[in-house]
């Protein structure tokens, strides 16, 4: 039995939103780090709110929840919707938590609307995708998709020292057996037809654009490295300008042309250095080592890998011409995700239908669908964020903006779930 539907859509999911957004650590905004007693808290609501609703509840090992509605051909793949239920600390509201509140709230409608589905239509409240809380990401996503095999429970800890599987067993998941060197249960899916996932944008381009749906395109692949520049530390006072080999110019200097040549190669590829370690650091002493991280992104792979191997190789030179060293360490590569581009035709066919403004626009961070993107047709619907803020407790989208996302997702779900093929 389900609960009938007693208001519109779209005020029935800002309710699941407001009441999901309770369940936070103290503090401004929403903090709901994996595995706390916040994030059971909230998993346990969406599990009765999913079951009030008539759906068939389920949980994973690691806590991710699922809630189907069961198709008439049970033995077809199913159609997934969600998204993450944990934040930042002090994020906002909306970060996955939308995702998995207009999922909900579009399977409701669409079950009562319409009866039952042709296919089974399924949400899911992933655990983790943002790496708040353990050093590691996508830990709801990535054991659906088979990245995780469960061996990372007992290597990562939080800054606590507490293991994920310590955290895990706390929270009533992950193995009953209590053997150390057991692994997690392998828990990916093969039964997955298609992945749609409904996001806040986290950026400025569809308000300074004045659309109300992003269509994304891709998610940004990722390079990160570190450099590592060497020169010689020494005297301020007594080393002549010209008898220098100084770390920390040789770095101004590449990140000035790191800036330029990303500007020229134009959008979506953005280039980043977040972070300097200058060696000493002390003022009168020339810095004899510089060590900054590189964070590189673009959603078409070999325009990201020829960006990532002229800007090193000009680095080499602008070293070697300072008489500096340079070393290079890899530390991340993630391919571009580019969601499917049927289900993107659909998206603006549904965007065009309702009389909605939209763009098709790139994804410059990470979200869960780039997992199930190479495994199965995804999609991904962007709404704007105020501002472009997010990761905050000033993180807002309107409740029009909201809700049209909602009438978008919905459709896409009907056509997914209850039209022949
Ligand atoms: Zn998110």
């Amino acid at each position: 039995m389900s609960t009938p539907m007693t208001q519109t859509p779209a005020s029935e999911m800002m309710k699941l939103l407001d009441d999901l957004s309770i369940f936070s650590a103290p503090g401004s905004g929403v903090t709901r780090l994996l595995y706390t007693s916040e994030w059971s808290q909230a998993q346990l609501f969406l599990q009765e709110r999913m079951a009030g609703f008539g759906l068939k509840v389920e949980t994973d090992k690691v806590g991710n929840v699922y809630g189907r509605l069961v198709g008439r051909n049970p033995d077809d793949k199913v159609i997934l919707t969600g998204s993450h239920v944990d934040t930042v600390v002090n994020g906002g509201k909306y970060d996955g938590a939308y995702g998995i509140a207009a999922a909900i709230t579009a399977i409701h409608y669409l079950h009562e609307t319409f009866g039952q589905p042709l296919r089974s239509l399924e949400v899911v409240s992933f655990c983790e995708e943002e790496g708040s809380r353990f050093p590691l990401t996508f830990w709801g996503s990535g054991h659906v998709t088979g990245m995780y095999d469960g061996s990372e429970a007992d290597t990562c800890a939080d800054s606590e020292g507490i293991t994920l599987r310590t955290a895990m067993a706390e929270c009533g998941y992950g193995s009953s057996d209590d053997t150390m060197n057991q692994s997690i249960d392998l828990i990916k899916r093969d039964d997955i037809k298609a992945f749609v996932e409904l996001h806040i944008e986290q950026g400025i381009l569809l308000e300074k654009t004045s659309k109300q749906i992003g269509i994304v395109q891709a998610i940004a692949g990722q390079r990160r490295f570190t450099v590592r520049v060497s020169g010689t530390a020494n005297h301020a006072g007594t080393t002549p300008m010209n008898m220098r080999a100084d770390a920390l110019t040789g770095t101004a200097e590449m990140l000035l042309l790191l800036e330029r040549l990303a500007g020229e190669a134009g959008e979506p590829l953005v280039a980043t250095s977040g972070r300097l370690e200058i060696i000493p650091n002390t003022p009168n002493v020339i810095p004899g080592e510089v060590q900054f991280t590189l964070d590189i992104r673009h959603s078409e792979a070999e325009k990201l890998e020829r960006f990532c191997t002229d800007i090193l190789s000009a680095f080499n030179e602008i070293a070697a011409k300072r008489g500096l060293t340079m070393e290079l360490t890899p530390r991340l590569s993630a391919p571009p995700a580019p969601m499917n581009s049927e289900l993107c035709h659909d998206l603006e066919r549904i965007c065009q239908k309702q009389g909605r403004s939209y763009r098709n626009m790139v994804s410059g961070a990470g979200h869960d669908a780039q997992l199930f993107a190479p495994r199965c047709p995804t999609a991904m619907i962007f709404v704007p964020s105020r501002d472009g803020i997010s990761h905050s407790p000033a993180e807002y989208s309107s409740t029009e903006e909201l809700g049209a996302g909602l009438e978008v997702l919905t459709e896409l779900l009907y056509e997914l779930a209850y039209k022949e093929i």
